[in-house]
């Protein structure tokens, strides 16, 4: 009998579970995992902050789901990896624990600036369930919070303590919101909708120390000398893939661990999934990283069936976010980076986030824009490659089914480019054409 062992219960690793089941109904499928909440959805953190759902929601898995797929379950920390003895070795137990095949899907952790003060209470960060929870603890009692870093997260926090009725001031190394990703109109559609929520923006602002007395933090002095009293300070400037074992194990790494298209290792019998990864991406040329939930339960179910023995090559889609920036609810698919300077307010990649969205692509804009509602669509020559869609949602679908089957869009091609009907129209009358002709896709 084959004896699978995974490392990290997170989504990947739990769908590396399920596929594995799938195909080898007899095999021990060993889930060694450090957090004692288990499995449950990080993209709910945002809406569990502000209270839109109660912590039971975050749960996707009952006992039954586990159960069916006849796991065993250790919550205990693997520090060694000996790929030529085929053997790990756990926190909690002295015996070393052997493994025929082996997954690493140890996901990705927020970076933590070495500040003087960083270690203060009342700093925090939105990785965990218990990430989650102190800081709705805490913005009970706060009056005042700082918040650092840009992208999605930084936002989710400044969301959560504002239902919580605490003043928010958010710095912001750069002159915009999330450069790299966001056009100049978009930033500021953002940072219009936080000032009118009542959020204080520092641009060109940086954090010189955070300051504190009898250990819990009192206030954060900037680099220009300023000192902002706060109660919080909400650290969010990016997050890296959890390497360690990796490194110890002696595989490639890179940015994350470095895998082929079965999502195997430089180690035989070894396999990586989900935000720890770095998969080879045919479009972009380059391995990349993506921290999303539905490329890490793609990549875990790709390594799973693999592990299993049937051989599946993992299919990179374009990467795509719904998500809500500063309330309004937004699209990001595919390539729709900005030239210009690297983003200062983040470390890298950030959570919900994908390299190739950086990617600067060789297409014109074409755009429109009323009050909330923008939508930007990077045409190339044949194909979209990327769209920003603000507000109205109507067309995300669509656009996402149009990019990532690389639909032939000659045809309105010039009809997008003249702007003399709205973007939305041409796109929508091609989607109804091109939907009734080929059929509506299911939903990814
Ligand atoms: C606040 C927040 C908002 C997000 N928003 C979005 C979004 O809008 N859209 C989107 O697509 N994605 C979003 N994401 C990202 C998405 O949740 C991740 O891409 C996804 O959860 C990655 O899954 P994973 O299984 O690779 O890693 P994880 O879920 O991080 O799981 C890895 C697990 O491995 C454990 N582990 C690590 N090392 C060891 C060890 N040595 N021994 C034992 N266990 C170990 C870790 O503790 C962890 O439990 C968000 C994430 C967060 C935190």
């Amino acid at each position: 009998m084959r004896r699978y062992v995974i490392v990290g219960t997170g989504v990947a690793g739990i769908a590396a579970a399920e596929a594995i089941r799938q195909v080898d109904p007899q095999g021990q499928i060993l889930l060694i995992g450090d957090e004692p909440d288990g499995y449950y959805s990080r993209p709910g953190l945002a809406y569990f902050l502000t209270g839109e759902i109660p912590e039971k929601q975050l749960f996707p898995f009952r006992a039954e789901d586990f159960r069916r797929l006849r796991l065993t379950w250790w919550h205990d920390r693997v520090t060694r990896i000996d790929p030529a003895r085929h053997v790990l070795q756990v926190q909690k137990r002295p015996e070393p624990v052997r493994y025929d095949r082996l997954l690493l899907a140890t996901g990705s952790a927020a970076v933590r600036p070495d500040w003087p003060g960083i270690d203060l209470q009342g700093v925090v960060k939105l990785d965990t369930l218990p990430d989650a929870r102190t800081i709705r603890r805490l913005a009970r009692k706060a009056k005042a919070a700082v918040v650092v870093g840009g992208g999605i997260t930084a936002l989710e926090i400044v969301e959560g303590l504002l239902r919580h009725k605490v003043q928010v001031h958010y710095l912001l190394r750069g002159d915009r919101y999330w450069r790299r990703v966001l056009d100049e109109e978009e930033s500021r559609l953002v940072e219009r909708r936080l000032a009118h929520d009542g959020v204080r923006l520092h641009y060109r602002t940086q954090v010189a120390e955070i300051l504190g007395r009898k250990g819990r933090v009192t206030g954060v002095r900037t680099t220009d000398g300023r000192v902002i009293p706060c109660q919080m300070v909400a650290v969010a400037v990016g997050v890296r893939p959890r390497l360690a074992l990796a490194r110890q194990a002696g595989l490639r790494t890179e940015r994350g661990i470095v895998v082929d298209e079965f999502m195997q290792t430089s180690a035989p019998d070894i396999f990586a999934a989900g935000d720890v990864a770095q998969v080879y991406d045919p479009r972009a040329g380059r391995a990349v990283l993506d921290v999303l939930w539905p490329v890490a339960r793609r990549q875990g179910q790709t390594a799973g069936y693999n592990m299993a023995g049937h051989t599946t090559a993992y299919r990179r889609g374009t990467p795509l976010n719904v998500t809500r920036l500063a309330g309004v609810t937004t699209t990001i698919v595919g390539q729709v980076g900005q030239a210009g300077p690297e983003d200062e307010d983040l470390v890298g990649i950030i959570r919900g986030d994908s390299e190739v969205w950086r990617d600067i692509p060789d297409a014109i804009v074409a755009q429109e824009g009323f009050d909330v509602n923008r939508l930007r669509v990077m045409v190339g020559q044949k194909h979209l490659l990327g769209a920003v869609l603000m507000g109205d949602q109507t067309l995300s679908r669509p656009l996402y089914t149009l990019i990532e089957r690389q639909v032939d869009i000659s045809a309105i091609r010039p009809a997008l480019l003249e702007g003399r009907r709205p973007v939305a129209d041409v796109l929508a009358d091609f989607w109804s054409q091109w939907s009734r002709d080929h059929g509506t896709p299911r939903a990814q």
